[in-house]
């Protein structure tokens, strides 16, 4: 199960949990979390960038995440979707793959079904 992580979106004003980045595990079909668990304090989830950035940094990585996120702004979650899930079965980057079934989900895809796909062409 993917690793998520998340931090407050006041900082500095968290509890010793979520005034710092804090890291869970959670089913990649799970909502994110909104709340702190252990205070209830607003939270966001944080993209790891620097992981992304040890896996691949080459100029063609930095071009295909403008390209993916400039999608997002425009609300092309299918375009989006399909650009991170290329590039993330070439760089065997974990976070762009979530970004990928992330806005798959936004654009109305049924995750469990694509899941189900996922395992029938490893087969
Ligand atoms: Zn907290």
């Amino acid at each position: 199960m993917p690793i998520y992580e998340y931090e407050s979106i006041e900082p500095g004003k968290g509890c010793k949990k979520c005034a710092t980045r804090f890291e869970i595990i959670q089913a990649i079909n799970e909502a994110p979390l909104s709340d702190c668990p252990n205070c209830g304090r607003k939270v966001k989830k944080v993209i790891s960038r620097c992981r992304a950035a040890i896996i691949e940094t080459s100029d063609e990585y930095v071009r295909t995440e403008k390209k993916i996120t400039e999608y997002e702004k425009k609300g092309m979650w299918s375009h989006a979707a399909e650009l991170a899930d290329k590039h993330s079965e070439k760089s065997k980057d974990r976070g762009t793959k979530i970004r990928a079934l992330e806005n798959y989900k936004k654009a109305g895809y049924d995750l469990n079904l694509l899941e189900k796909h996922e395992k029938t062409n490893d087969n």
